[in-house]
């Protein structure tokens, strides 16, 4: 059974329809310093995805659509940090470097900056837990969103199902994406699972953006 979930069929959604518009909205998830090489959460290979972040921002940009980042945003005693008696080293201080988006993101000014993870006790893994993120793609009529950044199985994948089950039509970006796989598959379940839910898994063609990548 769990093979016949593996197939890696195209998705039947045309480019055109995937095309970004005026009632898009491009969600970029965590791309702060802790999460890149040299961070103290540092993703493998993460900083591999900016120039696609970067070229999907541009692309959504001249289509009219929203863009909209996320950010981890802990007070210094988060419970997820491991003093706390959580899983993680420190991460993402609210006004530390760690927490600063990467410096060779292309963030436009004007973007929405959500900031998530804020509460000491109370550990979220979606841009929509505690934060105004459905009231900002309401105020922009936004009825699609596609998801971009770190790290798969946690904020991306919480915040795809999150937004499906707000009714929104949920594009993962497969291109923009890395995870901390803890275990080798971690990242791939968690597409499936998001698919599964109804999300779109797409990449830059799918969605009519021109590559290679300069
Ligand atoms: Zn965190």
């Amino acid at each position: 059974m769990k093979l016949a979930k593996k197939s890696t069929k195209t998705p039947t959604t045309l480019p055109s329809q995937l095309q970004p518009n005026k009632t898009s909205a491009l969600i970029l998830i965590h791309l702060q310093n802790d999460f890149f090489p040299g961070g103290t959460l540092a993703v493998t290979n993460s900083d591999q995805i900016l120039p696609y972040v970067n070229h999907y921002i541009a692309f959504f940009q001249h289509h009219g659509a929203a863009i909209m980042a996320t950010r981890d945003w802990h007070p210094p005693n988060h419970c997820s940090f491991q003093e706390q008696g959580g899983p993680w080293p420190s991460h993402c201080i609210q006004g530390s470097r760690g927490a600063q988006f990467h410096a060779d993101l292309h963030l436009p000014t004007g973007s929405l900056i959500i900031s998530g993870a804020t509460n000491p006790p109370k550990e979220v893994h979606s841009g929509f837990d505690g934060t105004s993120l459905a009231d900002y793609l309401e105020d922009r009529e936004a009825t699609t969103i596609y998801v971009v950044g770190l790290a798969t199985e946690f904020w991306v994948k919480q915040t795809v199902l999150d937004g499906i089950k707000l009714g929104l039509r949920t594009v993962v970006l497969e291109d923009a994406i890395r995870g901390v796989n803890v275990q080798p598959n971690d990242s791939e379940h968690a597409l499936q699972e998001m698919a599964e839910a109804g999300a779109i898994r797409a990449t830059a063609s799918n969605i009519g953006m021109q590559l290679p990548l300069e």
